[in-house]
């Protein structure tokens, strides 16, 4: 197994996952500065006292996530979990990185790409930004439905006012049920976010349209574990994805 510099690391997932083409909340790339060199990876989905407990305990030198700890709209001011969650990486040289919306929009690695593969999504278009839309081969809806829980591990909250064979499919990870709006100004028969509000249901009622949350958490997995693989292949580092479980 190799030893890698930090900044090598950093400066190769920038460019990999083009930080720069977004205008985020998240500030993306490092987050917290930790030790130089690099010889185990730790991913997951979001940043927690909990997460950053269980990669010392695995004694990495580098957490990567999707959501990390500095949001532009969120306070500043260093006290609670915010602090906590310092202490832990600081007092043990702990790098951070976080990479929000370049990781659900990727071509390849992200959430919707990813996730439009394994739903088998042809003529792919770009949907609510960072999502993507496609054909499938018409299928029941039911049979669609269990694909998504197949594809997520998870129990999804859905409304059922499509047709009942679905084959124009939008994907768009995370919260981003407001983007039902878009499914159904471009003829969805079937939108898959991650969370659900409550003028929704009546939102995909009215534009005849399934609607599917498969949690926030759920759909967001899969493009930081295909990050982490890649970067095991590129860099012959050890890479680990921690799970966090989280309903929502
Ligand atoms: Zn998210």
């Amino acid at each position: 197994m190799m030893v890698i510099e930090r900044t090598s690391i950093v400066a190769y997932v920038n460019e990999l996952l083009r930080i720069h083409d977004y205008s985020d909340s998240s500030t993306n790339g490092l987050q917290v500065e930790g030790s130089e060199l690099v010889n185990k990876i730790i991913t997951s989905v979001s940043a927690s006292v909990e997460l950053f407990e269980k990669a010392v305990a695995a004694q990495a030198q580098m957490i990567i996530v999707h959501h990390g700890i500095l949001w532009e709209k969120e306070s500043r001011v260093v006290k609670g979990g915010l602090k906590k969650r310092l202490e832990i990486l600081l007092a043990n040289q702990m790098n951070l990185l976080a990479y929000h919306l370049p990781l659900d929009g990727h071509e390849e690695l992200g959430n919707n790409a990813v996730a439009a593969g394994a739903l088998h999504l042809r003529d792919l278009q770009r949907f609510a930004d960072v999502g993507w839309m496609g054909n499938i081969t018409p299928v029941p809806f039911d049979q669609f439905l269990d694909q998504v829980k197949g594809l997520y591990q998870s129990e999804p909250l859905t409304f059922a006012y499509g047709p009942h064979r679905v084959e124009r499919v939008g994907i768009c990870s995370g919260g981003a049920q407001r983007s039902i709006v878009e499914a159904i100004d471009r003829g969805l028969d079937v939108y898959v976010t991650g969370e659900c509000s409550e003028a929704t249901m009546h939102l995909a009622q009215e534009g005849g349209i399934h609607f599917i949350a498969a949690g926030h958490y759920a759909t967001e997995r899969p493009g930081i574990q295909a990050l982490g693989t890649h970067l095991q292949k590129k860099f012959d580092l050890q890479v680990e994805y921690i799970d966090v479980p989280n309903p929502i």
